[in-house]
C-alpha cells in the first residue's frame, strides 16, 4: 500500500483521569500532573491533565448519579439543561464545552483501570482513526512489557450513538489497564500507565515534527456482543465465571469450552459456532450492566502510512 494518509498536527492534547472515580492509576497520575505538568511537555505541545469526575474521585466511587463514560451522547449533550440533571450529565456538558464541541481537541486520552486481566488494552472507537492506530502500533513496538502486553481493542459504534468521553476529540485512545481492584493503587499498574502515556506523547511529538510512519498490519479485537450471567427466575445470578475462563482475557474460547459454573456443580459451556476472544471477564463494574464478559472477534487490519499535513 503506497498511499500516505495525512492528518493535521496534534497539538491540543488532553489526558483525562478519574472518569471513573475509583480507577486509581489515572486518578493518581492526573492529580500528580496537575501539581507538576512538566512530564507532559514535548517540543511541539504540552498535554493538559484533567480530572474528569472530581466528586466521584473524592468519594472513591465509579460515579455519583450515572456513568460519566456513558453520558456523551449527542442527545444528552444537546438537551436543555435543568437543575435536576444527574451530576455526571452536567459534568459531561462542561467537559464537552471545554474540550469538544466546535473547538474539538486534536487528541484525547482517557485513563481507566479494569479488574479483568486485560494487560494494556488500547481502546479505540473508530476503525478509521489512523492516527490512533499508528499510536497503538507504536506502543506495541516501542513500549513492550510482558506483564502487561498491549492489545488493540475496537468498540465500533456509530458516531451518533457514541456515548464515550474519548469521542469528543478528533482522535482518541483510552487506556484500560488491569487487573487492578477498584479503589486500589498497584505500583506496577501505575508505572505501566505512566510509561504508556509518556510513550504516546513521544509518538505524537515525532508525528508533529514530520516523521513518516510506514504502513503496517495489526490484529484488532473488535467487540461483537456482551454476554450476561445465567440468572434464575428472579433475575439473581446463578452461574459464575468458570474457573477455566477466569483471567483468560484475549485467549480464544472455542465452542464447548466451559464459561459458567454454579454452586450445585452444574457447568455451562460456550454454545457459539466459532472461536471468540472474551474480554472484560468478570469486570466488577459490569455486574450492574449485566455483563459477565464481552465477546470480541480478532480482525486483521492493514493501516496505510501516515505523516503530518503541513
Ligand atoms: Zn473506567
Amino acid at each position: 500500500m503506497n498511499a500516505v494518509t495525512q492528518n493535521k498536527p496534534a497539538t491540543r492534547v488532553v489526558i483525562f483521569g478519574g472518569t471513573h472515580g475509583n480507577e486509581m492509576s489515572g486518578v493518581s497520575l492526573v492529580k500528580h500532573w496537575l501539581q507538576d505538568p512538566s512530564e507532559l511537555h514535548r517540543v511541539t505541545f504540552a498535554a493538559e491533565p484533567f480530572l474528569a469526575n472530581p466528586l466521584a474521585v473524592e468519594h472513591c466511587v465509579r460515579y455519583i448519579d450515572t456513568d460519566l463514560n456513558r453520558s456523551f451522547s449527542q442527545e444528552l449533550l444537546s438537551a436543555c439543561s435543568s437543575e435536576g440533571d444527574p451530576y455526571e450529565v452536567k459534568r459531561a456538558r462542561e467537559i464537552y464545552k471545554k474540550f469538544g464541541a466546535k473547538e474539538s481537541y486534536d487528541f484525547v486520552f482517557d485513563l481507566h483501570n479494569t479488574t479483568s486481566n486485560m494487560g494494556s488494552t488500547l481502546l479505540l472507537c473508530k476503525a478509521d482513526d489512523y492516527l490512533a492506530l499508528h499510536l497503538a502500533n507504536y506502543l506495541q513496538c516501542n513500549c513492550v512489557d510482558y506483564s502487561f502486553p498491549c492489545n488493540v481493542y475496537l468498540v465500533d459504534v456509530e458516531e451518533r450513538n457514541n456515548v464515550y468521553l474519548q469521542n469528543i476529540g478528533k482522535h482518541s485512545l483510552s487506556l484500560e489497564l488491569g487487573p487492578q481492584p477498584q479503589g486500589v493503587t498497584r505500583a506496577d499498574v501505575l508505572a505501566r500507565m505512566r510509561e504508556l502515556v509518556n510513550c504516546s506523547l513521544d509518538f505524537l511529538d515525532l508525528y508533529n515534527q514530520g516523521k513518516e510512519f510506514p504502513s503496517f498490519e495489526m490484529d484488532i479485537y473488535r467487540v461483537t456482543s456482551r454476554v450476561d450471567f445465567p440468572r434464575d427466575v428472579d433475575g439473581e445470578i446463578e452461574g459464575f465465571i468458570h474457573k477455566e475462563l477466569q483471567d483468560r482475557d484475549y485467549h480464544p474460547l472455542k465452542p464447548g469450552d466451559p464459561i459458567f459454573q454454579t454452586l450445585t456443580g452444574d457447568e455451562q459451556s460456550f454454545d457459539g459456532e466459532k472461536v471468540i476472544y472474551p474480554t472484560f471477564i468478570n469486570e466488577a463494574a459490569y455486574y450492574e450492566k449485566k455483563v459477565a464478559f464481552i465477546a470480541t472477534e480478532k480482525v486483521h487490519q492493514v493501516v496505510p502510512a501516515l505523516r503530518v499535513q503541513c
